[in-house]
């Protein structure tokens, strides 16, 4: 594959890169307090980002983006995601992003007026509300939330928790039973829910790491008795496990990229203190297990790269890439913890406050083994696949 950047390309990363430096690390603290002050700061710079065109990276134009597809995502995320500020400042927000691409893939015309313009323009916000406190989220076939058809309307009723984001925003994309009788993985369609609708119910659910304001909530969605024009289905009927897997999977691929640059940041920090710092009559970069964790992470964020630039290149190509982006999903989770962790380590007690940002990513990053499918289940499908690869006779390349 081709990974060699393009000029363009090329040129666009040197100026988010620009735009970091001069705009985004200098106020990471004073975002990270999330008062009113840092919204009126994400608003300033958002208003920035877009007067430079560098609004929505995540999607095409024709959604009011300036996405040049997953390859060059991937590459420009790599610059934004190194602090966890910089979605917010391009707009290209987990779960927005993802909710955007399945309203522009599956969204009626009526729809993508109504909610995908607005959500791509960052005027509201959105949540995506599949996982269930009752049943595993790991395995969604069981999830228990419905919707009735009721004449033109829909009937949901349900209760769902870590509907990320959803504390303020404007509407929400649900994930219920519409069809009990169907096999597992057709009795579910996705229906679109504004926020305000009557029996609608939103408490956050504190979660280590995420401050829980606005948009970095993780949020408890009561549906008792909800009722939206039968209009507000996603797509087709039954289909909501196919727009689920159209949404998580290049959304997977979405956190991977910001991981990247997370990933990189704890490096730099790594090294630069193993140079500095002194102990046993020498510098911690001359001690060999010090250097072995250099060595061991810089192997492992270059594999990270390649597999999530081949992940995104396959995307681009039509390919679902279901094996690349399970295998990228639960290797980087594990890299980014780990990578993160030994940046701690060699910092000593430095590393546990908030002199770093190592502390606030380390609690940010455990997550990333959990959300959008655990470390396990991802194990799984690729272990499953390639397995029945092999019972088919067909085997596996690497190629
Ligand atoms: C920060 C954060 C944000 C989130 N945002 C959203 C959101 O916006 N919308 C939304 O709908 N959900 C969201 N989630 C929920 C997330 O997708 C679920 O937590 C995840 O799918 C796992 O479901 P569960 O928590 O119910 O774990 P369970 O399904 O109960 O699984 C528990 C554990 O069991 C193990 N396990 C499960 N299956 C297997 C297996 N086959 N083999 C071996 N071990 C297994 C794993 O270790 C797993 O961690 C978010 C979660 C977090 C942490």
């Amino acid at each position: 594959m081709e990974v060699e950047l393009t000029p363009e390309i090329a040129e666009l990363r040197e100026r988010y890169r620009a735009f970091m430096d001069a705009h985004v690390f200098p106020n990471e603290d004073a975002l990270s307090s999330e008062d009113e002050e840092a919204d009126a700061l994400v608003a300033e710079l958002r208003a920035k980002a877009k007067a430079e065109g560098l609004w929505a990276p995540h999607i095409g134009p024709e959604a009011g983006g300036t996405g040049r597809g997953f390859l060059a995502y991937a590459l420009l995320n790599e610059v934004i995601g190194r602090t966890v500020w910089g979605q917010y400042v391009f707009g290209c927000q987990a779960p927005d992003a993802g909710n955007a691409e399945i309203l522009l893939m599956f969204g009626s015309n009526e729809q993508k007026e109504r909610w995908l313009r607005p959500l791509v323009a960052g005027d509201v916000r959105s949540f995506f509300s599949m996982t269930e406190p009752d049943v595993s989220g790991a395995d969604p076939t069981g999830l228990q939330t419905t919707a009735v058809l009721d004449g033109d309307e829909w009937v949901i009723d349900g209760r769902k928790w870590f509907s990320s984001g959803a504390e303020g925003a404007g509407f929400g994309i649900v994930m219920a039973v519409t069809d009990p009788d169907e096999k597992p993985h057709g009795r579910m369609s996705q229906i679109v829910v504004p926020a305000d609708a009557p029996g609608i119910e939103i408490a956050a659910v504190p979660v280590m790491g995420h401050r829980g304001r606005g948009w970095s909530t993780h949020c408890e969605v009561r549906y008792t008795s909800v009722r939206v024009p039968a209009a507000n289905l996603l797509g087709e009927r039954g289909a909501g496990f196919k727009i689920a897997q159209a949404r998580l999977g290049p959304g997977r691929i979405h956190h991977v990229m910001r991981w990247l640059g997370q990933m990189e940041r704890a490096f730099e920090l790594m090294c630069a203190r193993a140079l500095e710092r002194e102990a046993f009559g020498g510098p911690l970069a001359e001690k060999q297990t010090v250097q072995n964790w250099i060595a061991d992470s810089a192997a492992e964020i270059y594999a990270c790269r390649l597999l999530t630039l081949d992940a995104a290149h396959k995307i681009d190509r039509g390919d679902e890439a279901r094996v690349e982006i399970s295998l990228i999903k639960f290797y980087a989770a594990r890299v980014l913890n780990d990578v993160i962790d030994r940046a701690i380590q060699v910092h000593g007690a430095l590393g546990l406050t908030n002199e770093t940002p190592l502390a606030a990513m380390s609690q940010m990053a455990r997550g990333g083994r959990i959300y959008d499918g655990p470390d396990e289940v991802h194990r799984m499908v690729v272990s499953r696949r390639i397995l029945k690869a092999f019972a088919e006779g067909e085997g596996w390349t690497f190629s």
